[in-house]
């Protein structure tokens, strides 16, 4: 399937979730198999044209922006199908275009009690989650898209080849880890046609909900939690002014306390065992000032108090009437968290810019989504991130927790990573795609502009 039509060359070329500049693509393209993607590769290959992967169009930072000169755009959406489940092994075979809320409620549906543990939004999709790095809520106790959830993923090459990583075995040592070369690759290497996850089992879990004076109280409380080795799923910080903007967004069945507050996601093998949890936690939670800590009744109750954090992005809108938000995210030690959220909200109230802060607390990954309404206040947000963003490199962080770099973080690489890790990451890149058909202007720094030359 291919379209030239405008509306679809306009929402693959543009997002509603990023304000970075870009331009639309020249033909959005529809493969249904490998073979097809091989085809347009090929085509791409012949008429010099950039090439550009979309899945679930779901990222944040630019990533399937159209090409100045034009492009073709490989939306692999069509790729939807979960082709094998070994359930003795605890992994399945599936095509880049399936999304991982389908893939565990397909799980939930045949009664088999696996799921996979990443969870970005709800829309994101396999190739999209492998080629962003991602993670999510649960990242605490399962780790992200970079540790082995993905044991092989098969991939169309710039040069039109087909290679899979490696087979099914849970552990290989045969050579360096060539899967891990396409997490995080961005579309930049190659398009991912077919992949191999493993999956976790699934256990079941309650939720609580806790407040506390100030950020650091909170934090504090997390690292002594984490230090009990109790079974804690997910534990989320949200700022007094989330809570606010819950409360205005009008979905969720309570009025909560506008202050620093903590969502824990316990995980056990039976009620004992959560309620021991519960038991644990609401001791620690307590010596570190936390009030007010309500532990779900049941199921229900459980869904409902999650949902409250899982609308973090519409509720956090919702705050400022007739705003947009720029969602961002950066990732710091955790003992540097407190400081990094005090600095920021600091910042942010000089600056007179109203944001929510969202935090996985426990990995010191936190995300603000800071609302704007006029050109000028867009200008002001772009500026606050910019400070933000520094501000977690200096305190030995990262640029992105979870988003990945696409246009908006690509000039933070050298100052994060140095110019020899830069250099090594666009050698590969030159090594696989000499031509920068790949998703070009994304992930790696541009070149420096030759001295003496005025443009
Ligand atoms: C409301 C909301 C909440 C979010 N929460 C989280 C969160 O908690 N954690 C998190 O990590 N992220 C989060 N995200 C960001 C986003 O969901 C993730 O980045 C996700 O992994 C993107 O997947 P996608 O399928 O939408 O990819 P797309 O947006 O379609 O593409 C992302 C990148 O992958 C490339 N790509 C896509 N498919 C392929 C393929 N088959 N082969 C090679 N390259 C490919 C694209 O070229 C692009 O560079 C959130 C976004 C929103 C809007």
């Amino acid at each position: 399937m291919v379209s030239t039509d405008p509306a679809d060359l306009e929402d693959h070329g543009f997002s509603v979730n990023d304000y970075h500049p870009g331009a639309m693509h020249s033909v959005v393209v529809f493969p249904g198999s490998t073979e097809d993607v091989v085809q347009i590769v090929k085509v791409a290959r012949k008429f010099k044209m950039p090439i550009i992967p979309y899945s679930g169009g779901t990222s944040l930072e630019g990533h399937t922006r159209g090409h100045e000169t034009g492009g073709i755009c490989v939306d692999l959406s069509r790729m939807d199908r979960i082709l094998q489940i070994n359930e003795a092994d605890s992994d399945l075979i599936c095509q880049p275009g399936v999304r991982w809320a389908d893939i565990n409620s397909t799980l939930k549906e045949k009664g088999i009690p696996l799921f996979l543990p990443l969870d970005p939004a709800p829309g994101a999709t396999i190739g999209g989650m492998i080629s962003t790095g991602c993670s999510g809520t649960n990242a605490v106790r399962y780790g992200t898209a970079k540790a082995e959830w993905f044991l092989n993923v098969t991939v169309v090459l710039p040069s039109g080849e087909v290679i899979k990583t490696r087979r099914r075995a849970r552990k290989s040592s045969t050579g360096f880890d060539t899967t891990k070369l396409f997490i995080g690759a961005e579309g930049t290497l190659g398009i991912v046609s077919e992949a191999t996850i493993r999956l976790a089992p699934l256990l079941p879990t309650t939720v609580a909900v806790v407040q506390f004076p100030t950020v650091r109280h909170a934090t504090e409380a997390v690292r002594e939690v984490m230090n009990k080795g109790v079974g804690i799923q997910c534990v989320e910080l949200c700022d007094d002014v989330f809570m606010q903007a819950t409360n205005k967004f009008g979905m969720s069945l309570r009025k909560w306390p506008e202050k620093d507050s903590l969502f824990f996601k316990f995980q056990g093998h039976s009620q004992e065992s959560l309620q021991e949890t519960a038991r644990v936690v609401k001791s620690v939670v307590e010596k570190h000032g936390g009030t007010g800590f309500e532990l779900a009744r049941n199921e229900q109750e459980a869904e409902d108090l999650w949902a409250d954090r899982k609308n973090a992005h519409y509720s956090g809108i919702a705050l400022l009437e007739g705003s947009k938000g720029w969602p961002t995210d950066v990732c710091v030690p955790v003992s540097k968290l407190p400081e990094l959220v005090y600095e920021t909200k600091k910042d942010l109230a000089e600056s007179g810019i109203l944001s929510t802060i969202v935090g996985h607390v426990g990995d010191g990954n936190f995300h603000a989504l800071l609302l704007f309404r006029t050109d000028e206040e867009l200008e002001a947000a772009r500026h606050a991130v910019h400070r933000m963003v520094k501000r977690a490199i200096a305190l030995d962080g990262t640029c992105t927790g979870e988003h990945g770099v696409g246009i908006g973080k690509k000039e933070y690489l050298v100052e994060e990573l140095g110019d020899g890790t830069v250099e090594l990451m666009k050698t590969i890149k030159r090594t696989l795609d000499p031509l920068n058909l790949f998703n070009p202007g994304k992930l790696y720094p541009d070149e420096p502009r030759p001295k003496g030359r005025n443009q």
